[in-house]
């Protein structure tokens, strides 16, 4: 029988999580151990025994195999909520190819050497106005708890049933934006708290604001913590510390917060599931969705996941069984309902005359808000319009020398890359041909403001892009001012979109639905599809009835067609019978391997050697595409070239990864390249 080896650490906690000591598993203990095992070593010259975590087992030593010690025994006790996390990083790694260092550290809180405080985290936010730890018990005392309405009551009472009888599958509530969703996450914590058990509540942080984490405080008060991206790494420990403690029962945050070392979970929900920041772009480059199924079957936990705009991916699932799948087709509120929608033709407009980017229905329905006193919010995709310059007399455009994207115009004073950060002044006349007829074009949210204090001078407008809510509290700010009716139009960018309730507004205009669906992505379309009815669902939120005016060049796209409509099932069949005819996800899986180098030759190369092993190894049943130069091909002076390798089979493409990953390093080459796996 082979010998195996053990990767143990000894202290899981701290700083250092790479120091791994390798330790020979004795035949008798190799069915028992795996990743997260605890067991007792001989530990240091003295040979004191010490208890670690195995991390990771291979048949490879380290080092001379004469001088590696052997695991003493199990250790004593039940699985902890260590050795969970711990099996968790594991299958991470081996999912999603990534080191197992890489995985451990985004999963167990490491230790910083940070002074020990008792201040609790609470919330920070506007200077001025942060209520502090304490002053939450005011509001606290007042539960402001509507009773659930009959769809709500259903799912609710389902879902409790299910799980006191052990039953687990994932459900999947399907329900419109104001639906009453958080209502019935609120009630599902409820009878989990009863149960003695705890709870991660996943939200995207764009949507991670003041007001949704004080409807949770409302409720909760201090049985709760909340994980946002501005915490400090000593608060997050902290927050991290009371939960395995057992002082919190609930953990609200972003991704990251599905980490959180709860013993007694017993529920995870994931909100607005399709959000794309639930995929993270660091290695393990995994999916929260993916993660939280896992973590929910090792911990015998429900998950539960919610959406007005279903992912493909999760819908299917449903469809097929495998999750259990609830609705919501009713705004919630007394009296609100969903907003209407309008679609307007842009080609019209330019042809009879009209160039500005409010068309004449949007113009006249934002006069008719503004005259009644109600507010607006102008949404701007801003991917790929934000504004380039070029030449009128050449036609080039102003690019990056460093990456294979035009610069963007900012104060209309420089000009930038959002890719490397390359900044120079606004050249006054053309590098390529002199002619000083330079002009900026697309529009950026700032152009959008100027335009609209043009048009309604007494307006009083507010804007949130990534110039405005740069500085820290930016976000809270702007949108606390609006809520408050400080003013009457908001424009934003995608930030605006997420999440939040202004009942005051009862006009939403998406300037220019389509750019998204030029995105180089098989997914562009849903994630048009989505942001159009979650920025329509703004509209008529409180008893005034709302409108949503979706401008397009394409108003016959099916995506944009179906969100005017507010027909989720429809798009859900286009898009689906597309992806099956292209042979996209969620029809099959897709495996994006990208190969970066400065060396551009080299990294053609490579890739090319890498795909024609990939065929020759793999290639009956496996549809390989490219290589091909990554969308934007040069960043920073580094080339990126991808394949795309398609397989009905999830656990072979996990062996074409590891069979990839395996032949890399081997060679002084790909030392001076990088590699990135990319599941989708
Ligand atoms: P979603 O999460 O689906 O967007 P919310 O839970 O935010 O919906 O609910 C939208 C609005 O409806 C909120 O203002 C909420 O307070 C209110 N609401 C939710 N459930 C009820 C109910 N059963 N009765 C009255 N109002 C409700
Ligand atoms: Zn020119
Ligand atoms: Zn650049």
């Amino acid at each position: 029988m082979a010998v195996k080896y053990a990767s143990i650490i000894i202290d899981i906690s701290h700083e250092n999580v790479d120091r791994i000591f390798q330790y020979r598993i004795p035949q008798k203990m190799l069915e028992e151990i795996r990743a997260g095992s605890q067991v007792c070593v001989p530990f240091g010259s003295g040979n004191r025994i010490r208890k670690g975590y195995v991390v990771d087992i291979t048949e490879k030593a380290e080092f001379d195999p004469s001088r590696i010690k052997e695991i003493t025994s199990l250790a004593e006790g039940s699985v902890t909520v260590d050795t969970r996390l711990i099996e968790l990083a594991w299958w991470m790694k081996e999912q999603y190819g990534s080191t197992m260092n890489q995985a451990l550290k985004t999963v167990i809180p490491v230790k910083k050497r940070v002074k020990a405080r008792n201040k609790k985290v609470v919330w920070s936010m506007v200077e001025g106005e942060a209520p502090g730890a304490g002053s939450f018990h005011g509001p606290c005392s007042i539960k402001e708890e509507p009773c659930l309405n009959q769809e709500q009551k259903r799912i609710v009472e389902e879902f409790c049933q299910d799980y006191d009888k052990g039953i687990r599958n994932p459900c999947l509530i399907h329900g419109i934006t104001g639906s009453g969703k958080t209502e019935v996450y609120i009630a599902m914590i409820r009878h989990m708290q009863e149960r003695g058990k705890q709870v991660i509540l996943l939200i995207p942080e764009i949507a991670l604001t003041y007001q949704t984490v004080m409807r949770f405080y409302k409720r909760f008060g201090e049985r709760i913590s909340v994980m946002h991206s501005r915490l400090s790494a000593g608060e997050r420990y902290d927050q991290l510390e009371r939960a395995k403690r057992g002082e919190t029962d609930i953990m609200i945050g972003a991704r990251s917060a599905l980490f959180t070392p709860f013993e007694r979970l017993g529920l995870i929900i994931i909100d607005e599931e399709h959000e794309g920041a639930y995929q993270s772009e660091s290695a393990p480059r995994y999916h929260a969705r993916e993660v939280a199924e896992h973590l929910a079957e090792m911990s015998d936990a429900g998950l539960v996941l919610g959406s007005a705009t279903p992912s493909l991916e999760a819908f299917s699932k449903a469809e097929s069984g495998i999750y259990k799948l609830f609705s919501l087709k009713n705004r919630a509120s007394t009296g609100s309902v969903l907003a209407a929608t309008e679609v307007v033709d842009l080609r019209r407009e330019m042809a009879e005359g009209n160039k500005s980017v409010f068309s004449r229905r949007l113009q006249e329905l934002m006069k008719d808000r503004l005259g009644k006193g109600e507010q607006i919010m102008l949404f701007m995709n801003r991917r790929g319009y934000s504004s380039f310059v070029s030449c009128r007399s050449c036609g080039k455009a102003i690019k990056c020398p460093h990456c294979d994207v035009s610069l963007t115009l900012h104060n209309n004073r420089s000009l930038v890359c959002h890719y490397c950060g390359y900044r120079i002044p606004m050249p006054t006349a053309c590098p390529f041909c002199g002619s000083e007829y330079l002009a900026g074009f697309g529009i950026g949210t700032q152009k959008v403001e100027e335009m609209a204090r043009q048009l309604f001078p007494g307006a009083r407008i507010l804007r949130m892009d990534l110039d405005t809510t740069s500085k820290k509290g930016g976000h809270e700010k702007i949108l606390s001012a609006f809520s408050k009716g400080k003013a009457d139009i908001l424009i934003g960018t995608q930030m605006i979109v997420k999440g939040h309730d202004f009942p005051g507004v009862t006009l939403v205009g998406i300037l220019a639905a389509d750019v998204s669906l030029y995105a180089p992505d098989f997914r562009c379309a849903e994630r048009t599809f989505q942001l159009l009815v979650q920025a329509s669902g703004r509209a008529g939120r409180g008893e005034k009835p709302g409108i949503a005016v979706i401008q397009t060049y394409i108003p016959e796209h099916y995506g944009i067609r179906t969100a005017a409509e507010q027909d989720y099932r429809t798009f859900y069949r286009l898009e689906m019978g597309y992806r099956k005819m292209m042979n996209y996800p969620p029809t099959c899986h897709l495996l994006k391997l990208q190969v970066a180098g400065e060396d551009e030759a080299l990294t053609g190369y490579m890739m090319d050697r890498i795909r024609d092993s990939v065929v020759r190894h793999f290639g009956s049943c496996t549809e390989v595409i490219g290589p091909n130069p990554a969308p934007v091909y040069k960043v920073n002076d580094i080339y990126r070239k991808i394949l795309y390798i398609k397989q009905g089979n999830y656990d072979i493409l996990i062996r074409i990864r590891k069979y990839v990953q395996d032949r890399w390093d081997e060679t002084e080459d790909c030392r001076r390249l990088t590699i990135q796996f990319d599941f989708s």
